[in-house]
C-alpha cells in the first residue's frame, strides 16, 4: 500500500466554502428564541409553543392543519419559522422496507442523504451534519467528494423529524413506530460543525414540545478524533455515546487511513476520549472497518487490545463496505474472527455491526447524495 500525505487536508476542515445559508427555522433556535422571533413579527409569544407543538409534539407538517393558530397568522408565521428546509429527491428502501436511505435537498441546492433502519423494538435514523466531509478518509466514499458545507442545525434536525413522521404515519414497514436512537453517522465530521450539531443534539432531546423527547443516552456523535472538540464536549456534561472512528492502533497506518491522525495521534485521540467517559460515565465506542491486509493483522488485534483493555469501551468493527474506485476489500471471515477472538480474550467487549443498506449504497462510508448514484439505478 502506498501512503498518499494529506497535508494539505487540514484548512478544508474548518474552513467549509461559504454558500447561501439555509434559511432559519423553529428548530435552530432554542424556546426563548423562538418566542423572540414571533414577537418581532406582532404575535404573541406564546404562538411559538403552538407551532413548536405542531413540529416536535405532532410533527405536523401542514400549516394549514395548526388550527389552534388563527388563520390569517398562520402563514406569516409558517414563512417565518418554519420554511421548506430539505426536500425528499428520493427514498431507496431495501430489507424488505425495514431500511430506508433518504436523499435531500437542501433550499441551495444541497445535496445530503439520511438512513433510517428498522430493528425489532428500535429505530434507528443515521443523519448527516455536513454536505460532503472534508476529512478525506481514503476509504470512505462521502470523503473523496470533499466538503460542500456545514448543514443548520435544522436541517439536521429535519431529517429526524421527517423520519419520526414518516413511522408515526406508518409509512415503513412494520407500522406505525417512533424514531428511539439518533446516530451522527451519516455524510459529514459532526465535531467540525460542532456549534450546530450541539443545538442539533439539544433540540432532539429537550422535551416535548421544546423538542423531540429523545433520550440523550439513545443519540452517539461519532468522530474521526478532533480532540480539542471531544475536550469540549465532555465540558457539556451530556450522557450522549461518543463514537471515535479509530480504524487502526498505530500512528503510522492511521496517518494514511484518518488523515486527521497527522494532526491528533492515536494517544492523543483516546486520552481524550477516557476524558469524555471519566465525565460522563458513557462507555466510548471505538469504530473499526476491518480492511483485508491493511489493518487487520493479529498483531494489531493486540495492540488494539492492550491500549483499550481495563477501560470503558466497546469495539465495533465494521466489515469494509466497497466505495467506488476502493482499491481495498473487507477482511476475510477468518481474519476477522481471529480479531474478535484476540480483542475477547484480551477482555475487550467487541461485536460486528449488523451493516444494513449496502445493496442501496446506504451502509458506512457509502453515502456521497448524488442524484441517480450507486445503488440507485
Ligand atoms: N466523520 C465521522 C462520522 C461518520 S461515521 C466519523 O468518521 O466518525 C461513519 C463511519 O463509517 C466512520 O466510522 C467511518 O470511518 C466508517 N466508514 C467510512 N467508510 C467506510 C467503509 N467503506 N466501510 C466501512 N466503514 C466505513
Amino acid at each position: 500500500m502506498t501512503a498518499t500525505p494529506h497535508a494539505t487536508v487540514l484548512p478544508l476542515v474548518f474552513d467549509a466554502p461559504r454558500r447561501e445559508r439555509p434559511p432559519r427555522h423553529l428548530a435552530d433556535l432554542d424556546p426563548a428564541g423562538r418566542r423572540a422571533a414571533v414577537a418581532e413579527l406582532g404575535e404573541r409569544p406564546f404562538r411559538a409553543d403552538q407551532l413548536s407543538r405542531h413540529y416536535f409534539g405532532r410533527l405536523e407538517d401542514d400549516v394549514e392543519r395548526m388550527t389552534d393558530v388563527p388563520a390569517e397568522a398562520r402563514q406569516r408565521l409558517a414563512a417565518t419559522l418554519l420554511p421548506p428546509l430539505l426536500k425528499v429527491v428520493r427514498h431507496v428502501d431495501c430489507d424488505a422496507g425495514a431500511t430506508r436511505k433518504t436523499l435531500w435537498r437542501g433550499a441551495d441546492g444541497t445535496l445530503v442523504e439520511s438512513v433510517l433502519m428498522r430493528y425489532p423494538g428500535r429505530v434507528t435514523v443515521c443523519v448527516s451534519s455536513q454536505a460532503g466531509c472534508g476529512m478525506a478518509c481514503p476509504f470512505c466514499a462521502t470523503g473523496q467528494g470533499g466538503l460542500t458545507r456545514n448543514l443548520s442545525t435544522a436541517e439536521i434536525v429535519e431529517q429526524v423529524v421527517a423520519g419520526a413522521r414518516s413511522l408515526a404515519r406508518g409509512e415503513i414497514a412494520g407500522g406505525p413506530a417512533r424514531v428511539s436512537n439518533v446516530v451522527f453517522m451519516g455524510m459529514g465530521e459532526p465535531l467540525a460543525n460542532y456549534r450546530r450539531v450541539l443545538a442539533a443534539v439539544r433540540r432532539l432531546t429537550d422535551p416535548t414540545p421544546d423538542g423531540l423527547g429523545l433520550s440523550q443516552r439513545s443519540l452517539t456523535v461519532s468522530t474521526v478524533g478532533l480532540v480539542p472538540a471531544i475536550h469540549r464536549l465532555a465540558e457539556e456534561r451530556l450522557a450522549v455515546t461518543l463514537a471515535v472512528s479509530l480504524h487502526a492502533p498505530d500512528d503510522e497506518l492511521r496517518d494514511t487511513l484518518v488523515p486527521v491522525n497527522t494532526r491528533w495521534k492515536v494517544a492523543e485521540v483516546l486520552d481524550a476520549a477516557w476524558e469524555y467517559t471519566a465525565a460522563t460515565g458513557r462507555r466510548l465506542s471505538i469504530e473499526y472497518a476491518m480492511i483485508r491486509d491493511v489493518n487487520d493483522q493479529p498483531w494489531r488485534a493486540d495492540l488494539l487490545a492492550q491500549k483499550l483493555r481495563g477501560r470503558l469501551v466497546h469495539v465495533n468493527l465494521i466489515p469494509l463496505n466497497p466505495t467506488p474506485g476502493s482499491r481495498w476489500d473487507a477482511s476475510t471471515p477468518a481474519a476477522q474472527d481471529e480479531f474478535v477472538r484476540r480483542l475477547v480474550d484480551h477482555g475487550v467487549a467487541t461485536t460486528v455491526r449488523d451493516t444494513r443498506g449496502r445493496e442501496i449504497a446506504g451502509a458506512c462510508g457509502q453515502l456521497v447524495a448524488v442524484e441517480g448514484g450507486p445503488g440507485e439505478a
